[in-house]
């Protein structure tokens, strides 16, 4: 009768407190929302990352003094930050954005109206798959290859991947598209209040994905004046107890870029140390000029997550075949994200991949750098400044006095797409990126066109 009594009164005691952190949450609001109205009036933006910091360091001590666990606590900030911003950003006009896929839209919009258009903002190679790839097609359908199958992909084809990536086969899974691995990765690893740290300038996607799961994205910015070289001190100084995973991207989307091998090993071993993932979207390997890229599984870490794609390698984007390479047990979560979406990659897409997966993708290669070149000559005669790029297919340059979306419009007026800057991070809206994805006579045509609205701006 008296642990009854007891029970009853500790649940008692909960309830209270319950009923005291949900009014202070919400004093916490109205509060968020006071200051929300003095930063629009004075028109600072909502984000402050030094306030953030204070706040974070603050909580961080409480939980030492109280044996609160620290990742909980910041996981429980992280979550108020998240709604704080959310009412600040209440009856904001919302900044102006556009991603490369917007842009992409509009473009499609205005080719629809009659208008003709050069396509540099998406990433998608003009040359045809391998010819084995329509081959496989026909006979996919011949041979009644167009059934569900096993969600991690068809044997023969991880058996391919296997072999190519030097792993065992239950390390991967295919997946419709790289961009698939990476949202199944995000949403599966990480959990609402966690962290994940991208570097900026970057593909937009990681930052959706990690909205979709209630995370929080923090950014490190990268630099022009760097090379596009991240700051490995300030990256360990962002790590906390709440960080779950670091994101890489190289050869990089926007910038080209291939870090160095060192500079992956000493973020590899920052993961390990804190016991982080580390996401390697490795779509554009294959890609690579001079500079030889080296995968984030050489370093052999357990928390790894690569992922690739036949898309860009073998021109292959409407395919949507990709794969991901981890630990079994984060592959048994992938797997089961995919089960439930999307039962497997459509059966003679699978088949596609295998035949396109033993041929050689060098004459790609050697077309894209060519167009870079180029494209990177054109930018030096018009004295615009950039960082040349090691791989992928894009160049990122730095604009001279004019803002990008403004760049944007006045080039879709005149029929060519560009993808804005600031669709890959909020500090690049005085740059754009410009894929090389088109026949070097078009190029010059679209390289015309953007040197004389620049002349005019001027
Ligand atoms: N990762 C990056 C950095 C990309 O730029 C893209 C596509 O543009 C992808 C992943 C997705 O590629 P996929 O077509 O394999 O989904």
């Amino acid at each position: 009768m008296d642990q009854d009594r007891e029970l009853g009164d500790l649940r008692e005691q909960v309830r209270v407190v319950t009923a005291d952190i949900i009014r202070d949450v919400q004093k916490r609001m109205e509060l968020a929302r006071q200051i929300g109205e003095i930063k629009n009036r004075k028109g600072i933006e909502v984000k402050d990352e030094r306030v953030e910091q204070d706040i974070r360091k603050m909580v961080l001590a409480i939980s030492s003094q109280t044996g609160m666990k620290p990742d909980f606590a910041l996981r429980l900030l992280n979550i108020l930050l998240e709604e704080s911003e959310s009412v600040q950003a209440q009856g904001r006009q919302p900044p102006q954005k556009q991603t490369h896929l917007g842009i992409f839209m509009k473009a499609k919009q205005l080719e629809a109206s009659g208008k003709e258009m050069i396509h540099l903002e998406v990433g998608e190679p003009d040359y045809p798959p391998p010819s084995a790839v329509g081959n496989s097609l026909s006979e996919s359908f011949r041979l009644r290859r167009y059934h569900y199958t096993e969600t991690r992909g068809i044997a023969k084809l991880r058996e391919a991947i296997a072999k190519k990536e030097n792993v065992t086969e239950d390390r991967l899974i295919v997946t419709p598209g790289g961009r698939f691995a990476v949202f199944s990765a995000i949403v599966s690893l990480l959990e609402p209040g966690n962290e994940l740290i991208v570097l900026d300038p970057a593909w937009p996607a990681y930052k959706e994905c990690a909205d979709f799961a209630g995370a929080r994205t923090r950014v490190l910015k990268t630099r022009f004046e760097d090379s596009w070289t991240p700051d490995l001190g300030m990256l360990e100084d962002m790590i906390n107890p709440a960080t779950k995973m670091i994101v890489l991207n190289y050869p990089n989307n926007p910038t080209g870029k291939i870090l160095e091998n060192k500079s992956v090993e000493k973020i590899v071993s920052l993961a390990k140390d804190n016991d982080l993932y580390v996401l390697s979207d490795e779509v554009y390997a294959a890609y690579s000029y001079g500079k030889q890229f080296q995968s984030v599984l050489e370093f052999d870490y357990e928390k790894t997550i690569m992922v690739s794609s036949f898309s860009k390698r073998y021109a292959m984007t409407g395919f949507r075949v990709g794969y991901g390479v981890a630990d079994p047990r984060v592959i048994q979560q992938l797997n089961k994200i995919q089960a439930a979406g999307i039962t497997s990659v459509a059966e003679p897409m699978q088949y596609a991949a295998l035949a396109a997966i033993g041929e050689d993708h060098r004459d790609n290669v050697k077309i894209m750098k060519e167009r870079l070149d180029y494209v990177c000559k054109r930018l030096k005669e018009m004295s615009i400044r950039f960082v040349s790029p090691d791989g992928a297919l894009y160049v990122f340059p730095e604009l001279p006095d004019i803002d990008d979306l403004e760049l944007v419009d006045k080039l879709l007026e005149r029929g060519v797409a560009v993808a804005p800057g600031s669709g890959f991070g909020d500090s690049y809206k005085n740059y754009i990126r410009i894929s090389a994805c088109q026949p070097l006579e078009i190029l010059a045509k679209a390289l015309d066109k953007t040197s004389v609205v620049l002349e005019e701006h001027a």
